[in-house]
């Protein structure tokens, strides 16, 4: 079964899925990820505004595996690594590139192949999955999308021995935001949209307990999971 969820960022989607699916037992895919590690690489390498063909060429030969639910990268998990200022900047650029799209897209198909799926992304619900039994479209105002980056910066910063008045303002990250969904919503392939048949939810005002509860109510009453549970 293919639970598929799509939204900007900052939506909520990563605490989502990753909350439903440990809680429906389904393996969680992160497509955001997947593009976060391409750019990570190409800024490793230093090649990060070198042209397509060279980020394809990336793409193509970085180390991908899905173990016990997590992704390792050249494997090891990145995780922080993944999710910084710097990969914020020129991720939009290089998940715009089509062949890059296409390594992405072939993959996620593959590690969904027989398996109970959720997965999350921008064109998730429209182009990678679009016969997915169960589509949900999670949405914010940007200025909870910014808080909430705002405050997980600001914890991490933290964590890692960091000052927290060294991260980015409130205020720059909305701005990083709006110029993150207007790339995103303009892609000629796999731009952000919500599929006609996908059900909407505006997290705004809601915890990630409510959202949560929704979505697993919307899941738990498609004849498909029901069928999975006879
Ligand atoms: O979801 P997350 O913010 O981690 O995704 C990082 C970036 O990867 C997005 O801003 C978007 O540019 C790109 N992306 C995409 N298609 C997806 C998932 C992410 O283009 N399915």
């Amino acid at each position: 079964m293919v639970v598929a969820i799509d939204g900007p960022a900052g939506a909520g989607k990563s605490s989502i899925a990753e909350r439903c699916s440990a809680e429906l037992g389904f393996t969680y895919l992160n497509s955001g990820a997947i593009y976060r590690a391409v750019t990570w690489k190409a800024l490793e390498l230093g090649v990060q505004d070198a042209p397509d063909e060279r980020i394809v060429e990336i793409a193509q030969s970085l180390q991908l595996q899905y173990q016990g639910g997590k992704l390792l990268v050249d494997g090891e998990p990145r995780g922080d690594q993944l999710h910084t200022d710097r990969v914020d900047r020129h991720v939009a650029r290089h998940s715009a590139i089509p062949a890059v799209r296409e390594m992405v897209n072939r993959r996620l198909r593959q590690i969904a192949d027989g398996v109970n799926v959720m997965v999350e992304g921008r064109d998730i619900t429209t182009v990678v999955f679009p016969n997915a039994d169960v589509k949900i479209y999670l949405d914010a105002s940007v200025e909870t999308r910014a808080r909430r980056r705002w405050e997980q910066q600001r914890a991490q910063a933290s964590e890692n021995g960091g000052r927290e008045d060294d991260t980015p303002t409130l205020e720059q990250i909305a701005e990083r935001i709006r110029e993150r969904d207007e790339a995103d919503r303009k892609k000629a392939a796999g731009s952000l949209k919500q599929a006609a048949d996908a059900v909407y939810l505006d997290t705004s005002l809601l915890t990630i307990d409510e959202v949560c509860e929704r979505v697993i109510a919307t899941i738990r009453n498609t004849r498909q999971y029901q069928e999975l549970q006879s």
